[in-house]
């Protein structure tokens, strides 16, 4: 099973593939954690990447897919993976063309999980903080006891200004912007399978088999 899935944040691919990931014995593969674990055991790409982004720069391409070549060449990855969260640009998803042509493997399919935008808007902008004690509440999934009020400690609850719903539009905005060519580029190649991303966490993870047996 070798499988991308796309979509925005907040559309819960990251839930979906680490569970599926488990189920069918890949790795699961995430360029953020890939960068945070590369830093952290300071490999020759790990160190680059810190030196990049102490300067507050992004990581260029050709770091991101130096990870990914170093991972898909690891053994656990040889019968197949889940690409979570890469690639983002159509120059990535060219590189990882040409990898995988090295590794001699095909990619089965792009799942691109739809998820409307005040759907997002209400998963993402709806974390509370507490001002005391820090502890995090969501207003659909885990809200507290009583509305503005944190269950620990009694503190008053207020939004952080990255779950602000402009924040959000704005990333939701960038994130279309940069990843409409790639679905148009998977389109084209006859490997996009759209998921509804709206249903029950169950729902979605049957949908996600269907298609993955369905590229088979
Ligand atoms: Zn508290």
């Amino acid at each position: 099973m070798r499988l991308i899935f796309l979509g925005p944040p907040g559309a819960g691919k990251g839930t979906q593939a680490r569970e599926l990931a488990r189920e069918w014995r890949v790795p699961q593969i995430a360029t953020g954690d890939m960068l945070r674990e590369a830093v952290a055991a300071g490999t020759p790409l790990g160190r680059e990447a810190k030196r990049i982004m102490d300067t507050g720069a992004l990581v260029s391409d050709d770091v991101i897919v130096g990870l990914i070549a170093e991972r898909l060449r690891q053994p656990d990855a040889a019968g197949g993976f889940i690409l979570d969260g890469f690639p983002r640009t159509i120059g990535q998803a060219e590189a990882l063309g040409r990898l995988l042509k090295d590794l001699a493997q095909k990619l089965d399919a792009v799942l691109y999980f739809k998820v409307g935008e005040p759907e997002l808007l209400r998963r993402l902008t709806g974390r509370r903080i507490c001002r005391q004690c820090q502890a995090a509440y969501h207003m659909v999934s885990a809200p507290p006891k009583r509305e503005g009020v944190c269950d620990n400690c009694g503190g008053p609850l207020y939004q952080r200004e990255d779950d602000s719903e402009a924040t959000v539009r704005n990333r939701l905005a960038v994130y279309e912007r940069q990843t409409a060519p790639l679905l148009d580029y998977y389109r084209e190649r006859g490997l996009l399978t759209p998921i509804d991303g709206e249903g029950s966490i169950e729902a979605i993870r049957t949908a996600i088999r269907r298609a993955a047996t369905e590229a088979r």
